[in-house]
């Protein structure tokens, strides 16, 4: 019983997730981006480093012949994609799913497992042994 890809995910969006719908989108979306141009970057340099050809590690599908391949062959426009025909199509409303969701704000913490180890951390503001950091610290200093 291990969800360590989901806690890894939920720690790395944990900033994101108090945010309004669009804006939590918009703030993944650029934290992928970044995560994506530093492994590019990563990748191209090991690859630049091996002394072999980049092209070697781009698949076929993403080379020009491949792109010109694909339109070479005539593509037909559906002929009824502007006005797509239903059954009771004067009633076709498409609902949101039935949801039941939970009163009051959702949790950001997750709840522990049965068993589960938590370890003891010294606080760097209040000095005190527990499983609080400076970030995190409640105690008021006077
Ligand atoms: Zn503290």
């Amino acid at each position: 019983m291990s969800s360590n890809a989901a806690e890894s995910f939920n720690a790395w969006i944990v900033d994101c997730r108090s945010l309004p719908i669009t804006r939590m989108v918009d703030m993944l979306r650029i934290k992928l981006m970044n995560m994506f141009v530093t492994r590019r970057t990563d990748s191209v340099a090991a690859i630049n480093r091996s002394e072999r050809r980049i092209d070697e590690f781009v698949d076929y599908y993403f080379h020009v012949a491949a792109f010109r391949k694909s339109y070479e062959e005539v593509i037909h426009p559906i002929p009824t994609s502007m006005r797509l025909e239903y059954e009771n199509s004067a009633n076709f409303d498409i609902l949101p799913p039935p949801t039941k969701r939970q009163h009051g704000r959702p949790k950001k913490r997750r709840i522990r497992s049965r068993g589960e180890q938590v370890r003891m951390i010294r606080c760097g503001r209040c000095g005190k042994l527990g499983n609080h950091n400076k970030k995190t610290c409640k105690e008021s200093l006077v």
